[in-house]
């Protein structure tokens, strides 16, 4: 970044001008203003990206995962030495409090640090073989070029759930954040640089969906792992299959979040409204639909109620402040679209209902922390991702019922189930049809886990040995003296 905040392309080890002259605007969601100007890759930019990639490629992959590792430990000291930085600069292009923001470079931290512990952990076997003395060797290598696509709502961590295990493993990378929010991505580049990792092995290109689809065309790329809308999920699964691409795709969710009647109702609000409210609502993971036993539904929305009047909305900046805006205009604007059917459609705002504006709302993207009751499964609003702050609850008569009605869903990411009974836990996992469940918590996955989701939420996974083992391919060797 010049003092302008002017960003050019991460290609090769160097900072270089794009092959274009059009560049992306970035805007502050809480304020309106203008923080920085990207390049806007062009064609030529991602293919000089990939090529320096796929040099990279033989060098780096040939070095030990010891050594692999340590650049990625190099990595992770300087992400902590700029820790306060990185969480500005996250907070200024997402909106997300600043809070948060500490949370998800922590977030990255580890993720970066799981992934350099397992480098040498990519095991392979050794089978007999059907000769004598034969043995048959199935050996874990890397891909090659791996093409990351990233979304918007957690730029940094999922900056470091692609880059880290796809190096760790002996690839190389080239990475295009997302178009409104590049600049995190950007500045943990400069830190690719200092700390010594090889020219080529990570590359960061700014661009918007042209850039995205030029990466996914490209023949020299092997993988590419995208985390995004299931509507451009789908779209690169299509694009990847002229080339036979492997594709990995991390997509919405519509998460229910269920309570019985034997819940720690107290525990059960709490994780509702930080499961739903957490970057004002944009987490693939939110709690999208709460099911609440008739028994306990009266007073679960008294305390719900409570624990949301307390949410301060407003400059995500200030410590105090618990959530900020939407992104853009475009997603407020969505939310808003979503919660004015759903109250056509018979459900009733018991808390907020609408956007906020004036004041320090005046220029930015503020919707109101929202609680929809007398929600019903019939409506548009249980179908599709809301990804705002928007609690709608329906009530349910038991758990059959409610696992019907979470199952009833083209989603399968997370779900949530606040209970004590061992009978219905121990249907869970049978049952409920999601890739992550959460169990008598909120959200937070764990670097050693498994991320990832079912139907229209995606392909693939990433954390944990599972997703590290997405960025090998396995080669078979019959090995006779
Ligand atoms: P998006 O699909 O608009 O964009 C994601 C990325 O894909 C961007 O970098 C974009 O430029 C690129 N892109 C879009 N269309 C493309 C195409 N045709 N070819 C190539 N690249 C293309 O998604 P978004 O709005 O940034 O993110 C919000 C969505 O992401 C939500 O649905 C959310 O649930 C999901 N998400 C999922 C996870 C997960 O781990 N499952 C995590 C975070 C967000």
């Amino acid at each position: 970044m010049n003092p302008t905040n002017e960003y050019s392309l991460f290609i090769d080890g160097d900072w270089v001008a794009s092959d274009g002259d059009a560049r992306i605007a970035v805007i502050n969601p809480a304020t309106g203003e203008k923080i920085a100007s990207v390049a806007d890759a062009t064609d030529a930019d991602i293919d000089r990206a990939v090529d320096a990639a796929a040099a990279a490629f033989p060098a780096w992959s040939r070095r030990t995962a010891v050594e692999r590792a340590d650049f990625l430990l190099r990595l992770n000291t300087l992400i902590q030495r700029d820790r306060e930085r990185l969480a500005r600069l996250l907070t200024q292009e997402v909106g997300k409090p600043i809070r948060e923001a500490r949370g998800e470079i922590d977030f990255a931290i580890a993720l970066i640090r799981f992934a350099a512990e397992n480098a040498r952990r990519v095991e392979g076997d050794i089978v007999p073989g059907s000769r004598p003395g034969e043995k048959i060797l199935i050996e874990k290598l890397p891909h090659g070029v791996i093409a990351g696509i990233s979304a918007w709502n957690f730029p940094a961590a999922l900056l470091a759930r692609k880059v880290a295990p796809a190096i760790a493993a002996g690839n190389t990378i080239v990475l295009k954040p997302h178009e409104l929010t590049p600049i995190t991505s950007l500045e943990i580049a400069r830190l690719v640089a200092e700390a010594g990792i090889p020219a080529g092995v990570v590359n960061i290109v700014s661009g918007g969906i042209p850039a995205g689809q030029r990466l996914v065309a490209n023949p020299a790329v092997k993988l590419v792992t995208m985390t995004g809308s299931t509507a451009a999920g789908k779209k690169i699964m299509a694009a990847a299959a002229p080339t036979l691409k492997e594709v990995r795709l991390e997509l919405g969710g519509k998460a229910p979040f269920i309570v019985l009647a034997d819940a720690d109702l107290e525990v059960a609000a709490s994780a509702a409204v930080e499961a739903r409210f957490l970057n004002a609502g944009q987490v693939c993971t939110c709690n999208e639909r709460t099911y609440v036993h008739e028994a306990v539904h009266d007073r679960f929305l008294e305390l719900v109620s409570e624990k949301m009047r307390a949410i301060k909305v407003g400059d995500p900046l200030q410590e105090d402040t618990s959530m900020g805006p939407k992104i853009s205009a475009a997603e407020l604007e969505k939310v808003e679209r979503i919660v004015e059917k759903a109250l056509q459609q018979g459900a009733r705002a018991r808390i907020g209902g609408g956007r906020l504006t004036g004041g320090e709302y005046a220029q930015g993207h503020f919707y109101g922390p929202t609680l929809l009751t007398d929600v019903t499964h019939e409506m548009d609003i249980v179908r599709g991702e809301v990804f705002g702050p928007v609690m709608s609850v329906l009530k349910v008569r038991d758990f059959d019922e409610a696992l019907r009605l979470a199952n009833d869903s083209s989603y399968g990411l997370s779900a949530y189930l606040f209970t004590k009974d061992l009978g219905v836990l121990m249907r869970t996992a049978t049952e409920l049809n999601f890739g992550e469940i959460y169990v008598n918590r909120s959200l937070g996955e764990a670097p050693q886990g498994f991320h990832h989701g079912y139907g229209d939420s995606g392909l693939g996974g990433e954390d944990g040995k599972y997703g590290l083992e997405a960025y090998v391919r396995t080669k078979t060797i019959y090995l006779n003296a």
